[in-house]
């Protein structure tokens, strides 16, 4: 390709948003067939709403679990921590992350933390399996379990040394121009689908709010199991572009023919392993960004 054509395609794409790490990258660009785009701060705005909040069992008082959840949630950068610790500050609980010991982030399931002793998991259904099954089983916490799940949002459980001790309800909404995004790229032949750690319920909520405009949906996965389906995608049908944000996103976005993060909200570890980058929230630009990579082609060819 023509050095020139090349670095104006580049400014261009600077100029709508996007940065793009090397020429060869408008190449793949052009090429691409199949989408695969992250729900929770991709598709949808990360900002999460907690819809209600319960304390399971009598061990533990609300302000003891707020305390220890705004603590350990302080300490992470996922989009569901920031709305867990401004539930707190509503509830008037200052987090101490400097009473948080052996932090730990694990991916697809939550975050682990110790607090005056206490071990404490806040996560997922596999967050909600390291606790022993017995607590759980009560009709009064059955009830309880299945109005948070009612109504297709994300539930999040509180372990404390093996015990449940409190379940939460939060949801989020997708981005403005998301389901014009999708639907542009499918008129361009492009394909889309959705990869996401969030369970199938909050899936099948986003996937409602762009009005099915998504090929595919695949919810509740690991890391490797993100990497996994943008090789099957590679496979399947050509050419494969991952938008992500998040550090569980990182090596998904490596393993495709071009990855992309979101640079306003996205992590750090989601940056350096893209091949380009959505300086603004604007899901719109990613179709842009293919149509400007096929626009070189032709003028080079
Ligand atoms: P995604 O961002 O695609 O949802 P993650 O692997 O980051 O994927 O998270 C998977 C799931 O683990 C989330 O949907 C959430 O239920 C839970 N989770 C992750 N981080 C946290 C956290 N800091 N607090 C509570 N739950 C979390
Ligand atoms: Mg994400």
């Amino acid at each position: 390709s023509t050095p020139v054509a090349t670095f104006c395609a580049l400014l261009t794409a600077a100029r709508i948003g996007i940065l793009i790490k090397g020429g060869d990258i408008l190449e793949s660009l052009a090429e691409i067939t199949a989408v695969a785009f992250d729900k929770t701060g991709t598709i949808t705005r990360g900002e999460f709403s907690i819809h209600a909040f319960s304390v399971v069992g009598d061990k533990v008082q609300m302000s003891h679990l707020l305390y220890w959840i705004s603590s350990i949630e302080s300490k992470s950068s996922h989009p569901m921590a920031a709305a867990l610790v401004d539930y707190g500050h509503s509830k008037y609980i200052q987090p101490k992350p400097e009473d948080v010991a052996e932090f730990r982030i694990l991916p697809g399931e939550g975050i682990y933390g110790v607090i005056h002793g206490r071990h404490i998991y806040i996560g997922n259904k596999r967050a909600l399996a390291r606790a022993s099954s017995c607590h759980t089983d009560t009709e009064e916490t059955k009830t309880m379990l299945g109005a948070h799940l009612k109504g297709g949002v994300s539930v999040g459980y509180v372990i404390c040394d093996g015990e449940l001790v409190g379940v939460f309800s939060l949801s989020d909404d997708c981005r403005t121009g998301a389901a014009e995004a999708i639907q542009e790229l499918r008129t361009m032949g492009i394909s889309s689908v959705m990869l996401t750690g969030d369970s199938a319920e909050a899936a099948a909520h986003a996937q409602e709010q762009l009005h099915g405009v998504l090929d595919e949906i695949h919810s509740e996965l690991l890391p490797a199991d993100k990497v996994r389906l943008v090789g099957a995608l590679k496979a399947k049908a050509g050419p494969t572009m991952m938008v992500g944000d998040g550090i569980n996103d990182a090596p998904a976005l490596a393993m495709a023919d071009v990855g992309v993060s979101m640079g306003i909200s996205g992590s750090a570890a989601a940056m350096e392993t893209s091949h380009a980058t959505l300086m603004s929230s604007d899901i719109l630009r990613i179709p842009e960004a293919i149509r400007l990579g096929r626009r070189v082609r032709r003028t080079i060819a």
